[in-house]
């Protein structure tokens, strides 16, 4: 609509001074493929509306229940009743694992789809340095505190493939130091490699 206005607009006006004849019709001519456009652009507008609905039932929708269940068939349960819980775990917490039983590791229905493969990893870290240690207050000692071992967990969480490492990101923040260090990277690969 707006298009033809203005269309209309610049003829009368060409049409009111003196410019060389042929412009008029020129511009006159030009005219129907203005609409034409304007109709085609239409056209393709209910051609856009019409496939939307078929285009996004089509496209993969990221399911964090299938991304989950997908890891875990991919790195094993290690005996553990892995379930996603409504809300944020205390904490607050994406990830709780022995909570609220010891062998069950809960996972907040918050997580984002596209972050649940880094907190399963890092929970799945959990699990083989308590798996490895026996009970998690001996596995908490052995890697030096709860700091350490949170970022242990991140390291083979890290090297899972993970892109969410909190607990790195926040020594990164404290102390400027980026990333795992060799010692750790040593404990990760051997927890992650761990049968
Ligand atoms: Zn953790």
């Amino acid at each position: 609509m707006t298009r033809r206005n203005s269309s209309s607009d610049q003829l009368e006006e060409v049409t009111m001074g003196e410019p060389p004849r042929s412009r008029p019709r020129m511009l006159a001519k030009s005219l129907p493929i203005i609409v034409a456009f304007v109709l085609v652009a239409g056209l393709l507008a209910v051609v856009r509306v019409d496939r939307s609905p078929v285009a996004s039932a089509a496209e993969p929708v990221c399911d964090a229940a299938v991304v989950m269940a997908d890891r875990l068939d991919a790195l094993g349960r290690n005996a553990y009743s892995w379930v996603i819980v409504p809300g944020i775990l205390p904490g607050p917490a994406w990830g709780l694992t022995g909570y609220p039983t010891d062998r069950t590791v809960s996972i907040s229905s918050e997580v984002p789809c596209e972050q649940m493969s880094s907190v399963v990893n890092h929970e799945w870290a959990h699990t083989q340095q308590i798996r490895k240690y026996s009970v998690p207050g001996r596995a908490v000692n052995a890697f030096g505190g709860l700091d350490e071992f949170e970022i242990a967990a991140d390291c083979a969480s890290l090297l899972l493939g993970s892109r969410l490492t909190p607990y790195l990101d926040r020594r990164k923040i404290a102390t400027g130091q980026a990333g795992c260090s060799e010692i750790e990277l040593l404990a990760a690969r051997q927890l992650v490699g761990m049968h």
